[in-house]
């Protein structure tokens, strides 16, 4: 999962992207309305902490474009004050829920984990293929028909993550560029390939039977042999 954190206070900011790293989310920070909008229309985020007062473009504005771009991301509002007029406003604006400053780090991730559920992001402790089993607490890959599992490295544990929230689609390099390594770098899609191959070698040491395909010229797809394993 990919988390946008829009807020102006630069320590706030980036203890919440500490917090969430720790919980193996990827997090990205903006510091003012009007870039962490641009941030946001890429659609590559599944959740958004959107601050109320932000320089150039203020919380409320950031929401009503992201909402009238049809971006229906799910948005936790950060506001000042405990005002009923913030918060219904905030509502209004379409965020899908608030919490008035001070909060406790702990409490804003366990509202993070109920939006993005109530938007259909499940969030079990695992996600599941046929026989593959990829671990989101401790970043492991098993086959469950015969125990083996190994260790993910942190890409190859987004990368994995990806594929099976997107299971039987094509996801095109650009994607996947997009979604892992997102503006913290050049993303060279040679370090797509690169990444998909370290991930196919974990497939193959555990012996599981999904592997990923690569369709020439568009991008890459997990799936399973047919007739084998279930959806
Ligand atoms: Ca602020």
């Amino acid at each position: 999962m990919r988390i946008l954190i829009i807020e102006d206070e630069f320590s706030l900011a980036d203890v919440l992207a500490a917090a969430f790293q720790k919980e193996n989310y990827l997090a990205d920070t903006a510091y003012d309305g009007e870039s962490g909008c641009l941030q946001a229309l890429t659609g590559i985020y599944d959740a958004i902490v959107l601050d109320v007062m932000l320089p150039k473009m203020n919380g409320y504005e950031v929401l009503k474009k992201l909402r009238k771009e049809n971006m229906d991301t799910p948005v936790l509002m950060l506001t000042a004050k405990s005002e009923l007029d913030d918060k219904i406003k905030g509502l209004d604006s379409g965020a899908d829920d608030y919490l008035t400053k001070p909060f406790e780090t702990r409490e804003l991730m366990a509202r993070i984990r109920a939006i993005t559920r109530r938007k259909g992001i499940v969030e079990n402790d695992s996600l599941t293929f046929g026989d593959l089993e990829l671990n989101l607490k401790q970043c492991t890959i098993s086959n469950t028909a015969n125990s083996q599992s190994v260790q993910l490295g942190k890409k190859e544990f987004q990368l994995m993550e990806l594929f099976l929230r997107n299971q039987n689609q094509i996801i095109t390099r650009e994607q996947i560029a997009e979604k892992i390594w997102g503006f913290e770098s050049d993303a060279e899609y040679n370090n797509v390939e690169v990444y998909i191959s370290f991930t196919r070698r974990k497939l193959n040491f555990i012996g599981a039977t999904a592997r990923i395909k690569a369709v020439r010229g568009v991008g890459y797809l997990l799936e399973l042999p047919s007739g084998g394993g279930k959806k």
